[in-house]
């Protein structure tokens, strides 16, 4: 088996060359879209997903073993396939979308996780200054993203919504206090959800001796 030219990138290390065997053993020496023998002639692999990380993206299970001409079609996502038999077109479409859908996957992923730094640092940056309220129009102006963003992002909206909280109440010091009224509200309400837990257990007592009594009843018609 050779070793193609050109691949002489980070991605073509020792673990590529060792799994890739163990892909093609996997793979019953056929090729994964029209499973022609890949004994003689160079042995194609094709990683599945693209964008992994140097550490995944040559692990077994990411890699596929291919013939030359099938490993071109999935490159080449635009090539024409229609003359192709039915279940190695449908391979090769698979393989394309998977590429195409993992890539755009990752690339979601790590827009949203520079996002979430860039809104980090500029609310780090509002706390420090003291000077100007936090709130979702305020980061989302200075962060230079649109409000929608905050609001989508549950782990950004919670870390604003509880800044907000933390600033609407009152500041003691470093220690922040909730006003009394809240405290009494929240006392109140309490009291309602332990009134409302007893009668639903009152209720439940009822039912239970309305069931006795049918079952009782019934048990009596039959006799
Ligand atoms: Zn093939």
């Amino acid at each position: 088996m050779l070793i193609g030219n050109g691949m002489t990138d980070k991605n073509y290390n020792f673990e590529y060359f060792m799994n890739r065997a163990y892909a093609l053993n996997r793979d019953k020496v056929k090729c994964r879209c029209c499973g022609r023998w890949l004994y003689t002639g160079t042995l194609y692999t094709h990683r599945i997903n693209q964008q992994l990380p140097i550490n995944k993206i040559n692990k077994v299970s990411n890699l596929a073993s291919m013939d030359k001409g099938c490993f071109e079609l999935v490159k080449n996502a635009t090539a024409n396939i229609s003359n192709l038999e039915t279940e190695t077109r449908k391979k090769i479409e698979s393989f394309r979308k998977h590429r195409n859908t993992e890539g755009l996957k990752e690339f979601a992923e790590k827009k949203n996780q520079e996002t979430i730094e860039k809104v980090n640092k500029t609310i780090d940056k509002l706390k420090r200054s003291r000077t100007k309220k936090i709130n979702f129009k305020i980061v989302a102006e200075e962060a230079g993203v649109s409000k929608a963003t905050l609001y989508n992002n549950d782990i950004l909206k919670e870390c604003i919504m509880s800044l907000r909280a933390i600033e609407k109440g009152v500041f003691n010091g470093d220690i922040v206090t909730t006003p009394k009224d809240k405290i009494q509200a929240k006392d109140d309400k309490i009291k309602q959800l332990y009134e409302v837990i007893k009668k639903l257990k009152d209720d439940k007592q009822n039912l239970i001796v309305q069931l006795v009594e049918m079952e009782e009843i019934k048990d009596e018609n039959k006799r």
